[in-house]
C-alpha cells in the first residue's frame, strides 16, 4: 500500500515541530528523502536526526516562507540535496490569538504573509520541478478553523486558513498542466507543541468537544497527506479532507452527551 512514496524528494515547511514533524516522519518511514524547511536549526536539525536515527533520509535548511528569496533558495538547496522535488507539503503556520480590539495592521500582515502568501510563494517555487518531472504533488495544512469554525482571537489565522482553500481551487487547475494535484488536509486539534502552549483547560476543554473524545496525533495528518501525495491519489485534485476526530460533527453541546 501506498509503496509510490519510495525515494519521492518532498519538502516539509514547518517540518521542525508538531504537525510538519509528524508529516516528515511518515514519509521518512515510506521511504521518502524529506526536506524540513523551517526558521529554528535547532529544531530542525534535532528532527532531522530523529528520522535518520530510525533509518530515514532527511536534511533541512532554513526557510523563512514568507520571503520569496528564501523559499526559492529552499528549492535549490533541496534540488542540490536530493533531486527534484516530486512532493510539496506545505505545512508552515503560526496561530497567534488575539481578539479583534486589540488586533493591529501588523498583527494581520504577519499570519497572512506567513500562513498564506507562503502557500503561494512555496507552490510557485516547485512548479519548474513539477514541470520538469511531468508531475507533482502539493498537500496543503490548512484547518478546520476559518473554512468551518470559528474561535475567539483567531479571525486573522481562520481567513489565512480558509484563503488557502480559495487559492487551492485555481491552483489545482493551474497545476493539472504540469500532472500535479493539490489537495488539503483540515485538521481539527492536534496535539504539538504549540498546541499545548495554550494551556490544559483548553486542551481538556477541546478532548471533550470531539466526539473520539481525543485530540489528534501528528501522525493522523501525516497519513492524511501521505495520502494525497500517493500515486493512488492521482486523479483527487483541488480538494480536502477534514481530519478531525469528528468535532465538527455535534449539533449542540448536548448532542455530545448522547454519545
Ligand atoms: P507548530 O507546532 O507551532 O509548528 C509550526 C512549524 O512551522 C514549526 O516548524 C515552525 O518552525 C514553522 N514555521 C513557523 N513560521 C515559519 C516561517 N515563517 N517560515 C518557516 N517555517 C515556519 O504548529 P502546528 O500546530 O504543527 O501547525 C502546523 C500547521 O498545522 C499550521 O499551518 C497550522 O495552521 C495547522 N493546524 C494546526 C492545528 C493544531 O491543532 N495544531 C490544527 C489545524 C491546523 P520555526 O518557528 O522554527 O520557523
Amino acid at each position: 500500500m501506498l509503496t509510490s512514496i519510495q525515494n519521492k524528494v518532498v519538502i516539509v515547511t514547518g517540518g521542525s515541530k508538531g504537525i510538519g514533524k509528524g508529516i516528515a516522519s511518515v514519509f521518512a518511514r515510506q521511504g521518502a528523502k524529506v526536506m524540513i524547511a523551517a526558521r529554528g536549526m535547532a529544531d530542525a536539525e534535532a528532527a532531522v536526526a530523529e528520522i535518520v536515527a530510525a533509518g530515514g533520509t532527511a536534511a533541512c535548511c532554513k526557510t523563512d516562507v514568507a520571503d520569496w528569496q528564501s523559499v526559492k533558495n529552499m528549492v535549490k538547496i533541496t534540488e542540490a540535496e536530493f533531486g527534484p522535488v516530486d512532493i510539496l507539503c506545505a505545512n508552515a503556520g503560526i496561530f497567534p490569538q488575539i481578539k479583534l480590539i486589540d488586533m493591529e495592521p501588523d498583527d494581520w500582515d504577519s499570519v497572512m504573509a506567513t500562513n498564506l502568501k507562503s502557500t503561494f510563494l512555496c507552490v510557485k517555487a516547485c512548479i519548474p520541478s513539477f514541470e520538469r518531472a511531468g508531475k507533482g504533488r502539493v498537500v496543503v495544512t490548512s484547518s478546520i478553523t476559518g473554512p468551518i469554525t470559528g474561535y475567539p482571537g483567531w479571525a486573522h489565522y481562520g481567513a489565512s486558513k480558509a484563503g488557502q482553500l480559495g487559492f487551492l481551487k485555481t491552483a489545482a487547475m493551474e497545476l493539472a498542466r504540469y500532472n500535479t494535484t493539490i489537495n488539503a488536509v483540515m485538521p481539527g486539534n492536534i496535539m504539538t507543541e504549540g498546541l499545548q502552549d495554550l494551556g490544559q483547560e483548553y486542551l481538556d476543554t477541546m478532548a471533550a468537544s470531539i466526539p473520539l473524545k481525543r485530540l489528534g496525533a501528528v501522525e493522523d495528518i501525516g497519513n492524511a497527506a501521505l495520502f494525497f501525495a500517493s500515486d493512488e491519489a492521482s486523479y483527487i485534485t483541488g480538494q480536502q479532507m477534514v481530519v478531525d476526530g469528528g468535532q465538527i460533527l455535534p449539533e449542540s453541546l448536548e448532542s455530545l452527551s448522547e454519545i
